[in-house]
């Protein structure tokens, strides 16, 4: 596949689970892929030996750093904002600077690496973010500050969709359900409670992300923009 020769691709957040998976589908599409991860330093390296992508340490939640990361980079092509955090519980007991944290990562990160990426992205590039299925549903106690996160990742989809859009610059958001990662394990507690919620009942695989990010990040993707990708099994329908 080459698909995407001479493409430009930064992925945040890419050295384990969706982000490894993503890394690995366009760099089999023959893209100039460059990954960002915050403190997996051994699987970051062998995902770069193993694909030829370039890692680089850069924490999300560092805005000055992580902007200076993605200006580093030029003229991208693809914009893949994967990186995220998953912090659950009871909301009257939850650490507050670990929900700060998360808000971080999953929502400013975002913002502004969007943003910045899109100063000097390339004509028709594909700007998109990982969300969540629990953005649109949030079906068990203790999601509340997560769905908050993916929640306001929409409404930044929609907007710079419309910011960007006299470009050919699209602008999604992916929304998976239950996905077989570290955050996520197919095996994990979790699991069968998940399970009872969806339609197909199994996680999903990473593959099965990355194929959609390919697509939306394809030729035959043009008119898809400020647009929620739901690949959740059936768990929020
Ligand atoms: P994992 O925890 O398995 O992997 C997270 C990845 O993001 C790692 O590569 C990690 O890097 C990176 N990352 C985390 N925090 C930072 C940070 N501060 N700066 C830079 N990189 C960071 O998660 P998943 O693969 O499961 O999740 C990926 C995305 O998909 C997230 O946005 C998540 O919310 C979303 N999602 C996941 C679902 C699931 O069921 N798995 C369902 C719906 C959405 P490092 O290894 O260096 O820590």
């Amino acid at each position: 596949m080459d698909e995407f020769t001479a493409k430009n691709v930064l992925v945040l957040g890419g050295s384990r689970g969706i982000g490894a998976a993503i890394v690995r589908r366009f760099a089999q599409g023959g893209a100039n892929v460059a990954f960002t991860y915050a403190g997996s330093l051994g699987a970051a390296e062998a995902l770069a030996a193993e694909t030829g992508a370039e890692a680089i340490q850069a924490d999300s939640a560092a805005r000055d750093a992580l902007v200076a990361t993605v200006a580093a980079r030029g003229a991208l092509d693809v914009l893949v904002i994967n990186a995220g955090t998953l912090v659950l519980g009871d909301p009257l007991t939850l650490d507050a600077d670990a929900v700060d944290h998360m808000i971080d990562v999953n929502v400013r990160a975002p913002y502004h690496a969007a943003v910045e990426a899109g100063r000097t992205m390339n004509d028709n590039g594909r700007i998109i973010v990982i969300g969540s299925v629990n953005g649109d549903r949030m079906p068990f106690t203790g999601g509340a500050a997560y769905a908050l996160t993916k929640s306001a990742v929409q409404g930044m989809v929609r907007g710079l969709a419309r910011d960007f859009g006299d470009r050919g610059i699209t602008v999604n958001s992916i929304q998976p359900g239950p996905t077989d990662s570290d955050m996520n394990p197919a095996e994990g507690p979790m699991a069968a409670t998940m399970h009872s919620f969806i339609a197909i009942k199994r996680h999903a695989r990473p593959q099965e992300i990355a194929e959609l990010a390919a697509y939306l990040a394809g030729p035959h993707a043009g008119m898809i923009t400020g647009s929620m990708q739901t690949i959740d099994g059936g768990f929020g329908a």
